[in-house]
């Protein structure tokens, strides 16, 4: 019980595994010495038999601080996974399905900190959207503007962003990373059992050809198979298909329209009969794909509206002959998180669809816990387990919340999805009371209940006022002007101003980027 906790195994080497892995050796020291009394030692194991998913291509923000504290220079990581920048989601025919938008930025409104511009904005709602009103970036989206110059240091700004990325190229990005200059050990073999000590704990793993590997602590990053925490201990799966019903995904690569088209630095998010499209553009090709519910549409149907948008891009007969591929998924996740001397990450503790790229930033956060509160020895661990538990099951109702908001408030009645999942009736109770309180008071701070919540309550604003919500103060608390409120306007409207008189397209700063490199910080 009070023995170091020294040797981390993780099994799965997919994005979960590699992120989860790179996390963890930068921030301890890694000393492969076993004699030594600190050296912490990371291996990671993947099968040579199951390819990792090879999707997941939009990051949030989060990913910049993420990939400097693993000690990666932004332009290695940029050419390397044929990364581009995202500044945020764009919404296509989510409202009334009229070729309406808006837009879900990463910055936050001007001045958020300390004034809340939503309900001054209210009586121009008309006028100019909220995104456009009260921060720069919607109009960079609307220009296909980078966020910074050629000039800005690796990982610093001038708007917010994260990353559209390669996922197969990701992956093999940060191995080659965390074996190289963190001192990851990697075996490549296929785990066939797992095996538990006395205590329950699991005392080893066994694979193929390197027989037993033993260790204080496995991370399962087995993806969907979820093979120690739900296969071995049988930790129980809920399910959230009936808040949120797409479970299947039709995905494929798409070339750009011309070599030198313009690289959107949004996610593109298009509205369907029973789905929606993501569209991700990297500088070499878009990733394109349907996420669509299989108890609303045939995989036919979805197969032809796919099909369908991608003609216009690459011309009717190359959209017809395109190799499309399906995956299926089951949206939901365990139970509990951390059981024992096992914690599950990525896809093995669950997914519920790739609306708002949430998945990896949940790898981030909860690979950066397990690493900052690392248990000492065994006899803490339930104590962090039980903390892990509690928050993440918290992130994940977040997640569910946030998710379906952007549904439940449309006003769309064209197809059986859109009727059931912006019925009320599916929308779970923490959501319905939020959306009560909205009608007459703005989300703001106090929307925050927990510390490092998953989405900022300007997330909700940029979604609700996006969706076309109309929050109505009481007659005594309506703010038609303030100074300071007009102020605020008037400065983002300068500097959004300023930004687009200066910033490069985005194609302009990624080809920049391969000629000379960013400057390093
Ligand atoms: C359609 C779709 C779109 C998505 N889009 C986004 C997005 O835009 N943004 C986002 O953040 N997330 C997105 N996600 C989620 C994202 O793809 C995953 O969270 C991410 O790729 C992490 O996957 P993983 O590493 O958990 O699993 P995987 O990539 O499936 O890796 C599993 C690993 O486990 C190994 N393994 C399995 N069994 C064994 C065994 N017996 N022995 C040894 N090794 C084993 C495999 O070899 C593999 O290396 C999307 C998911 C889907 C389904």
């Amino acid at each position: 019980m009070h023995k170091p906790l020294k040797k981390i195994v993780i099994v799965g080497g997919g994005s979960a595994g590699w992120l989860s892995a790179g996390i963890i050796a930068a921030e301890h020291a890694i000393d492969h010495a076993t004699d030594s009394a600190t050296g912490l030692e990371v291996t990671l194991i993947e099968s040579p038999d199951i390819a990792p998913i090879g999707v997941g291509e939009g990051t949030w923000p989060s990913m910049r601080s993420t990939l400097k504290k693993m000690g990666i220079s932004e332009t290695d990581f940029l050419l390397e996974c044929d990364a581009s920048f995202k500044q945020g989601s764009k919404f296509s025919n989510w409202h009334t399905n009229t070729n309406e938008h808006y837009y879900h930025p990463y910055t936050l409104p001007h001045g958020f900190n300390d004034t809340n511009l939503a309900p001054f904005w209210q009586p121009f709602r008309d006028k100019i959207s909220f995104a456009d009103a009260v921060c720069t970036q919607s109009q960079l989206g609307e220009h296909g503007l980078a966020p910074k110059q050629i000039s800005t240091a690796e990982y610093d700004f001038n708007a917010n962003y994260g990353y559209h990325l390669d996922a197969s190229k990701f992956a093999i990005f940060l191995q080659k990373h965390c074996t190289k200059n963190l001192g990851v050990k990697h075996i490549i073999d296929h785990v066939t059992q797992v095996n538990p000590s006395e205590t329950g704990d699991i005392a080893s793993i066994t694979s193929k050809n390197h027989g037993e590997i033993s260790g204080d602590l496995f991370i399962d990053c087995t993806g969907t198979s979820s093979l120690l925490l739900g296969k071995h201990y049988g930790i129980p799966f809920v399910s959230k298909k009936h808040i949120l019903f797409n479970d299947s995904a039709l995905a494929v690569h798409v070339p750009h329209q011309r070599p030198d088209s313009p690289i959107a630095s949004f996610t593109c998010s298009t509205a369907q009969t029973a789905g929606w499209i993501w569209d991700i553009a990297l500088p070499s090709r878009r990733g394109v794909g349907y996420t669509y519910s299989s108890s609303h549409i045939t995989d036919d149907k979805a197969e032809k509206e796919l099909r369908d948008y991608i003609t216009p891009i690459m011309g009717a007969s190359a959209a017809e002959s395109i190799n499309i591929r399906k995956i299926s998924f089951s949206p939901g996740h365990r139970e509990k998180f951390w059981h024992k001397n096992c914690i599950a990450v990525g896809l093995s503790a669950g997914f519920i669809e790739p609306l708002e790229a949430t998945a990896l930033a949940l790898i981030e956060l909860s690979a950066k816990m397990i690493s900052e509160q690392l248990p000492a020895n065994r006899q803490t661990m339930d104590i962090v387990a039980k903390r892990f538990n509690t928050k993440f099951l918290h992130r994940w109702q977040n997640i569910v919340d946030f998710l379906k908001l952007h549904y439940v408030l449309s006003q769309r009645t064209d197809s059986d999805y859109w009727r059931e999942i912006s019925d009320h009736k599916q929308c779970p109770d923490t959501l319905q009371e939020q959306l009560l309180l909205w009608k007459t008071q703005p989300p703001y701070h106090y929307d925050a209940t927990h510390t490092e919540e998953m989405f900022p309550s300007a997330s909700y604003q940029y979604i609700l006022y996006g969706m076309g919500f109309v929050t109505d103060p009481p007659l005594e608390k309506r703010l038609d002007s303030s100074k300071k409120a007009d102020n605020l306007f008037s400065e983002n409207l300068k500097h959004t101003k300023h930004l687009l008189s200066t910033l490069p397209k985005n194609r302009e700063l990624i080809n920049k980027i391969k000629q000379y490199g960013l400057p390093k910080i």
